[in-house]
């Protein structure tokens, strides 16, 4: 029995399986596959306790996103794109 009443969404991604793949930074724009268009990538935010005290969150290269509409989509990891993602035509 599942402790959980929703599916929780997993994903795997495999050592080295976005090695060579590009790199993202906060701002590029990559090509949007749901609307057609291209969104800027945003970063992650991130604190942590330190003397029992939250400090203020930072942003992290640790999970990239873009949105797209009223969806969040997580695009990248440790600065590097996940399968499937790509830049936005440059113009
Ligand atoms: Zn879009």
């Amino acid at each position: 029995m599942s402790l959980f009443k929703k599916e929780v969404p997993f994903i795997s991604i495999g050592n080295g399986e976005l090695k060579g793949n590009i790199k993202l930074k906060k701002g590029t724009l990559i090509a949007c596959p749901h609307c057609g268009g291209s969104h800027p990538v945003g970063l992650s935010k991130s604190s942590k306790f330190v003397n029992g005290e939250l400090t203020p969150e930072v942003e992290t290269n640790a999970i990239q996103f873009y949105s797209c509409g009223k969806k969040t989509y997580m695009c990248g990891m440790d600065g590097t794109a996940l399968n499937g993602i790509r830049l936005a035509e440059q113009v």
